[in-house]
């Protein structure tokens, strides 16, 4: 059996990252056995489903990198293949046509309150004959069970029971002829011939009501996954006052998506004590039996660590493209050609120890910045009158030198030496004089990434 996995987001708000974290792991789970991921737009919600939020999914799906097959599906365009399903249960004498008004189902609920008895509506219609039925409004419904239990397997939660007296008649079709929710999600994944529905474990007691569907059809039912939701580091449900909780803030932020995927993916999933993992790694190893059964709590610096790992090992053309798209993302300038070109030949440098692209923008900022170079208040103390010395008697010493890193350290080392100082001493004043930074990668590197001309000119700018 080919595996098909889908993702349905309701396009009613931003793309979480918790909901991100579902599409990962249904991605992760088709594309490590060669399956199929789907993606189905719920928007049948009309009055909260927006175009906008619709592109907000497909934008954050992209940038994390997680490729759907074929078109995204709108569940809203399959309204009349729902309505086709709900009378074939009509015809099948699994649902029935209901002409109780809302007044006499709150009649009800008021009786069952002061009887307290069970409040789930109890339809009068149920087991009446089609030619009792009024010529009047009506809803159709499912027949529910009343009796016994329901076991369903998760292969997350494992065996859950749910009692039958506690499921009602849920309504197929309203009274106005538009299919429900519920129905929806089981004829499409059904049609779209999903067989795995992993998703958040919110949704697990709709199993049971989506179950009635897939038994009143006589239809195959899926494997279901019901993965325990993203909590924050203090244990209570990931929201706004612990941080970022949309995807494309992550992205704004500057983390890489590749370090995104591979924490989201050990964010309530784990292989061994895997902890950094390639996307190679990490389809060849996702299983369902992985996912925990408690909620998993995000952890910044844990994010961070893995973002740097991933910043650390890309490939650097892969690493400039992606910063490109950031730069677009966060409305920044472009790169000019030359500020490509030194981040290219600098990027061996960059890469080390970056944990977003806002840090390895940080690092490259002596790429970036144009003489004259204007030291910052911290690197500016850097750069007293007897270090702007040393630095222009550097600048002949530099003149004459062969640009390697060994030629380089030996000229810096001895021109330190004629001063009785250490050759770290130096570092500061070249630091301020190259890139106007106290932090920054080695001053050998700048000078190698910078070359010979532009590294003597910025010497000779800050000993002026
Ligand atoms: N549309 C639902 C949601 O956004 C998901 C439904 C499902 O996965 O079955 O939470």
């Amino acid at each position: 059996m080919s595996v098909v996995t889908r993702f349905a987001p309701s396009p009613t708000g931003a793309l979480h990252i918790g909901s991100a974290r579902t599409a990962l792991f249904n991605w992760l789970y088709a594309r490590g056995r060669g399956g199929q991921f789907l993606l189905r737009i719920e928007d049948t919600d009309k009055a909260r489903s927006t175009a906008e939020n619709t592109q907000v999914i497909l934008d954050g799906m992209n940038w994390l990198g997680l490729d759907w097959d074929g078109d995204p599906i709108s569940q809203s365009g399959n309204a009349e293949r729902h309505v086709e399903v709900a009378n074939a249960l009509l015809a099948n004498g699994q649902a029935y046509k209901c002409f109780s008004t809302p007044e006499e189902i709150e009649a009800f609920r008021e009786k069952a309150r002061a009887e307290k008895t069970s409040t789930l509506f109890r339809s009068p219609w149920r087991d009446t004959q089609d030619g009792d039925h009024p010529d009047a409004p009506h809803v159709i419904r499912i027949k529910a069970p009343r009796d016994g239990q329901t076991t369903l397997h998760d292969e997350v939660q494992g065996d859950v029971t749910w009692q039958n007296d506690q499921l009602d008649d849920m309504i197929l079709l309203r009274s106005d002829g538009t299919p429900v929710y519920m129905l929806a999600v089981v004829v499409d994944d059904h049609d779209m011939g999903v067989t795995h529905v992993i998703r958040g474990d919110d949704h697990l007691a709709n199993a049971f009501r989506q179950n009635l569907i897939y038994e009143g059809m006589g239809w195959d039912k899926p494997t279901l996954a019901h993965i325990p939701l993203i909590f924050g580091p203090d244990g209570k449900k990931l929201s706004k006052r612990h941080g970022a909780t949309g995807a494309s803030e992550y992205q704004t932020m500057g983390y890489p998506a590749a370090g995104m995927r591979n924490y989201l993916a050990r964010l309530g999933w784990s292989h061994g004590d895997d902890e950094f993992f390639s996307d190679a790694q990490a389809k060849e190893w996702f299983d369902l039996d992985g996912i925990g059964k408690s909620p998993a709590r995000f952890d910044f610096k844990k994010l961070e660590n893995i973002c740097g790992q991933h910043i650390a090992a890309s490939d650097d053309a892969a690493l400039l493209h992606e910063l490109r798209n950031f730069l677009t993302a966060t409305g920044s300038d472009e790169l000019t050609k030359a500020q490509f070109d030194g981040m290219a030949r600098g990027m061996y440098c960059l890469k080390e120890r970056a944990k977003t692209f806002p840090e390895l923008l940080e690092k490259a900022h002596f790429i970036l910045t144009n003489r004259p170079i204007t030291p910052d208040e911290k690197s500016s103390k850097n750069l007293d009158d007897v270090s702007r010395g040393i630095l222009s008697e550097l600048t002949p010493h530099l003149q004459n030198a062969s640009w390697t890193r060994d030629a380089l350290e030996g000229v810096v080392a001895s021109v330190a030496e004629t001063h009785d100082m250490k050759l770290g001493k130096l570092a500061g004043p070249l630091r301020a004089a190259l890139a106007g930074r106290a932090v920054t990668p080695s001053v050998f590197d700048m000078m190698l990434v910078l070359g010979q001309d532009e590294t003597i000119a910025r010497l000779q700018d800050a000993s002026a």
